[in-house]
């Protein structure tokens, strides 16, 4: 398998973002990532997909959607629709009708910001998931980088603060949709879990003051998504798009935050009886699985099972635990930054049955 790292979900002028899509290209070349998906609002823009150059780099651009109903107030329920290949957005004002469109479109949905709260000091509304009633979808945003800034937004004065330095920003997925995801995973489903930036590079103006507050460049750093496929990119759009989204579609992904250490290079791995998996597939139980997990640098790994924590290795590069038992297997690494311990490898979970 091959690892490539991607960032999903974004805006673009199509929607409320201020980039255009080779603004996008150029900066996600920068930061050395391998592919994007972009996202805008209700809209699926045509004849954009596909490589983009600088020197010797290229990235490979695919566009999909972020579909929400704009009649409801307030606009929850934000859904990230890939490969669906026709615009969904006239199904917006149900979530599992559009849910359903998009499987029968042989596309993938991701319930977008699931938790993403109220913010008074910058206006904005709360526009978490709240149709929790859904079922068939692909899986759900673990960690989003704009929910992430309304949170520690609590006055003007913070937005200055953090528009200069961003790289204080970001703790680790919101707890309260880890808990959702472990819930769902635990009570027998799959869920796909992802790591999104909602980047729109937006402009602040106060006063005198201009920024462009999280540029592309700065979230395509930050929460990426490093997805293993069984080839590397080809080169050929069709193939590579494919290979992609059959990754994401089974969960052989994990999402890192590459600002405090790139994630790249980490790995976990069951090994039974007769079969070997990695993360994001099923392994029969019988016999015992061992789970090793293996990191590009040390950390504190954290070993869970059903959602509750079944082993702690700190300042540790690797791990290894014979299962025994069925379960939900999924490993988290934390990392010191900035004075504080914070999130930095949340895996998809192995499936021991
Ligand atoms: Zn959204
Ligand atoms: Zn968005």
């Amino acid at each position: 398998m091959h690892e490539i790292v991607i960032n999903l979900h974004m805006h673009t002028v199509y929607s409320d973002g201020t980039g255009t899509h080779k603004d996008i290209a150029q900066a996600a070349i920068k930061a050395e990532l391998d592919a994007v998906i972009v996202t805008d609002h209700n809209v699926l823009v045509q004849g954009v997909e596909g490589f983009y150059r600088v020197g010797r780099s290229r990235l490979l651009l695919l566009v999909g959607q972020e579909v929400h109903d704009q009649d409801r107030d307030p606009q929850k329920n934000h859904l990230l629709v890939f490969n669906a290949n026709r615009d969904l957005s006239t199904l917006a004002d149900d979530p599992q009708s559009l849910i359903n469109g998009v499987n029968e479109a042989g596309g993938l949905s991701f319930l977008a910001h699931p938790r993403d709260l109220a913010n008074s000091a910058f206006n904005e509304p709360d526009i978490s998931w709240e149709a929790w009633d859904v079922h068939s979808f692909t899986g759900l945003e673990l960690w989003n980088g704009l929910s992430e800034l309304k949170t520690v937004l609590h006055t003007k004065l913070n937005g200055v603060f953090y528009a200069f330095l961003p790289q204080f920003i970001a703790h680790h997925p919101m707890l309260e949709t880890l808990q959702r995801w472990d819930d769902l995973v635990s009570s027998g489903r799959r869920v796909v879990a992802v790591g999104g930036s909602d980047a729109h590079a937006m402009h602040m103006h106060m006063g005198p003051l201009h920024r462009v507050i999280f540029p592309y460049d700065f979230h395509f750093r930050t929460v990426n998504t490093h997805v293993f496929i069984p080839e590397p990119l080809s080169g050929d759009v069709p193939t590579d798009k494919r290979m992609i989204y059959e990754a994401l579609a089974q969960g052989r992904c994990f999402v890192g935050y590459d600002l405090p250490a790139s994630t790249r290079g980490f790995t976990f791995k069951g090994r039974g009886l007769e079969q070997s998996v990695i993360m994001g597939e099923e392994i029969p139980s019988k016999g015992g699985v061992t789970l090793q997990a293996h990191l590009p640098k040390p950390a504190e790994i954290r070993l869970l099972k059903d959602g509750k924590i079944i082993g702690i290795w700190k300042d540790s590069q690797a791990c290894a635990y014979s299962a025994s038992e069925p379960g939900v297997y999924r490993v988290e690494a934390w990392r010191n930054y900035l004075g504080l311990k914070r999130g930095w490898i949340f895996s998809n979970p192995i499936y021991v049955r």
